[in-house]
């Protein structure tokens, strides 16, 4: 608890004050703290300090806060009796700032998880099936965020489980992406498992080493190093149709192979691990060094370097800002511009106060979240989304999605207001949502207006040795030639063989066009499943955390069936896997990302959007509670892995 009056003055000064009255309801049972004129009135797009209360109202909050957390102290911090549920809902309701549909109800009381209970732990308790979770064997394919988490909720099991990671350390895209500057764009109050929440994130969104640190510290709790082979590859997994299970082919550091077996494999490979270098004429002959950002060359020093950054996505976006003060010419080559949406508190660090009362005041770290939770997915999605028969400018996809626009366009056209012949080329035609908007609180426009600094948007034609050639024929000389041109995302788990039912090869059956049922399954490929697979990754709303733990729950439950039921095998219904794909592309069609005209990474070379998940979260959660039998075949076979 606070030392000092003045500390918790410190915390009540830095507290987010609807999440610290939820907390205040708590600790009191008390709640009349809901005064509707309390209530926050929130505007799109602001920081969390912007509340919409007055400063007379604020400092009541506050003033009663002090002596109810003092009270609270002084008793010995006693028990707390929880809210019931309908005083749970109004205090949604309130923190929000607006009601919460009534269809979200359960849905976010889970994800509150006050109880400390939540959906997504695993259910193995009944002594039958911790008996049977002894015979299931499973591999994960990658140590990075999905694949730890499946480690710790196969662990929860009872499941008997190693995992496969190809580098020497745990994080994935933590662990590899180093270039300056990279950071997480989700705040990371929720950047986190939802079951481990860090109360000392250093900034609302921390810098890849906090992350890093973050994931490794979780996999020393769980003791997870003690499942996974480092510096291993999985070459090919091969269905044992005769036994039910799939044999695993690995290669280790030193180059030998061998055969392992697993009843059932999860691949955690993510969808961003395999850098894309564009295929421009003459790549691979420039004489500099040359080099990824996923894959940064901290031995080059920039310093003094007249330096080439190829591309404007979000990596890009995150390093341009770090090296431009210190090379001597920055040329950043832009095919098309990000949106930016304003975020002033992107590199700012988390109040000391702010600390303290995550640490301290129960609950409040959970309504923190929840805000968060609510406030940056279900309810952004709406911005994003298409009218039906909108007939507006092509520029949006809706009302709210243009009201949206313009509030973007006008904060980056402010910042250029003394670059007026920036305007034109940072400002996108695209619709806000098009592609994943990048957060801005300066920074990137700050960087492009330096007299070092040159914006050309000009398309490039050719790489040479000495640079870049852009169609207007101009040679950009430079020493070092940098790729922001991200990753080749929708050319699913290549790299990997997978033979299934038959034999039939998964690439040969994807044919380029990655699909699954929920992400995870696909038919032919029995105990087969995927984290982070087709279909599940989201353009604006929320963390991707919130997907693998849903990802993991509903595997968990496919394995809860074998255990169950016996049987050895599980494999999805082709016709239950079509239908579910007609539904995704029909409803991707019906976002800001799948609007015709626009093009990323999102689409395949079909113009499919392969990547996203057309629905809300609540959806995604709701279709994976726990695995519907009917929606499997699920074949009983003998000898479990010895
Ligand atoms: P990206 O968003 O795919 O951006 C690639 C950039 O390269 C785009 O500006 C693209 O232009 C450009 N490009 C590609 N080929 C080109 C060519 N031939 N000529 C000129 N420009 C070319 O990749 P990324 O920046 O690495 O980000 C990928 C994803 O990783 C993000 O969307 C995000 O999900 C994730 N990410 C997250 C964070 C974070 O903050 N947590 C940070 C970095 C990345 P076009 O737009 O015209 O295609």
């Amino acid at each position: 608890m606070a030392d000092t009056d003045l500390e918790l003055d410190e915390a009540l000064e830095a507290a987010h004050l609807p999440a610290l009255i939820m907390a205040m309801v708590h600790m009191t049972g008390d709640a009349s703290w809901l005064r509707p004129e309390w209530t926050p009135v929130y505007t799109p797009l602001s920081p969390p300090g912007d509340t919409g209360l007055a400063e007379d109202a604020k400092t009541e909050i506050r003033a009663r806060a002090r002596a109810a957390i003092k009270a609270y102290m002084a008793a010995g911090s006693l028990k707390m009796p929880s809210p019931d549920t309908a005083t749970l809902r109004k205090m949604m309701d309130f923190v929000a700032g607006a009601p919460i549909p009534e269809t979200y109800a359960d849905f976010l009381i889970d994800e509150l998880a006050i109880s400390g209970k939540s959906s997504k732990d695993p259910q193995f308790d009944q002594p039958k099936l911790k008996e049977a979770a002894r015979h299931l064997k499973t591999l994960v394919i990658g140590a990075g965020m999905s694949g730890l988490l499946a480690g710790i909720r196969l662990s929860q099991a009872g499941i008997p489980f190693e995992i496969v990671e190809s580098n020497a350390d745990v994080g994935g895209t933590w662990l590899v992406n180093t270039y300056p500057g990279c950071r997480v764009d989700n705040s990371n109050h929720m950047y986190s498992y939802s079951f481990e929440p860090n109360h000392a994130w250093p900034q609302h969104f921390s810098p890849q080493p906090e992350l890093l640190k973050y994931f490794r510290g979780v996999a020393a709790k769980y003791h997870l190093k003690d499942h996974i082979r480092f510096e291993t590859k999985v070459e090919s997994l091969t269905w044992d149709e005769a036994r039910s299970v799939w044999r695993v082919e690995l290669k280790g550091k030193d180059g030998r192979s061998e055969t392992v077996e697993a009843n059932a494999v999860i691949t955690a490979v993510g969808q961003l691990n395999k850098p894309r270098i564009p295929q421009i004429e003459g790549v691979g002959t420039f004489e500099g060094p040359a080099f990824h950002s996923a894959e940064w060359r901290h031995d080059v020093d920039l310093t003094g370097k007249r330096v080439a950054v190829i591309g404007t996505g979000a990596s890009a976006y995150q390093f341009v800002p770090e090296i431009a003060p210190k090379v001597a010419k920055l040329k950043v080559f832009q095919r098309t511009p990000p949106w930016g949406l304003p975020v002033p508190h992107y590199h700012e660090d988390v109040p000391e106060g702010m600390k303290w009362l995550l640490e301290h005041i129960p609950y409040y770290d959970k309504w923190y979240r929840f805000w968060l939770f609510w406030m940056t997915t279900e309810g952004f999605l709406p911005m994003v989304k298409a009218d039906e028969g909108w007939n507006g400018p092509t520029t949006a996809v809706g009302a709210a999605n243009l009201m949206l626009r313009e509030m973007a366009a006008e904060a980056l056209a402010a910042q250029v207001a003394d670059r007026p012949d920036l305007l034109p080329n940072v400002v996108p035609t695209y619709p806000v949502g098009g592609k994943r908007a990048v957060l801005d609180n300066g920074v990137w426009l700050g960087a492009l207006k330096r007299p070092n600094v040159e914006l050309i948007t000009q398309a490039i034609t050719r790489v040479t040795p000495k640079g870049v050639v852009t169609a207007d024929g101009a040679e950009h000389e430079v020493d070092v030639l940098i790729y922001g041109t991200g990753f080749t995302a929708s050319k699913f788990l290549s790299g990997l063989k997978v033979a299934g039912r038959g034999g039939q090869d998964l690439h040969q059956a994807w044919a380029g066009d990655a699909r699954a049922y929920l992400g995870m399954t696909t038919p032919g490929f029995p105990n087969f499943f995927m984290i982070y697979g087709p279909n599940t990754n989201i353009v604006v709303n929320g963390s991707i955390i919130f997907f693998s733990e849903c990802s993991v729950r509903y595997i968990v439950g496919a394995l809860r069936l074998l255990a169950e039921t016996g049987a050895r095998a599980i494999e999805v219904k082709r016709g239950v896997h079509d239908a579910f794909n007609v539904r995704v592309d029909e409803a991707n069609r019906g976002w800001a990302w799948g609007s015709e005209g626009v093009s990323s990474w999102y689409k395949n070379e079909f113009g499919r959007v392969s990547q996203n998940w057309p629905f809300g979260l609540i959806d995604y959660w709701r279709a994976t509670l726990s695995p519907n039998p009917d929606d499997f075949v699920l074949t009983k076979q003998p000898e479990p892995v010895a």
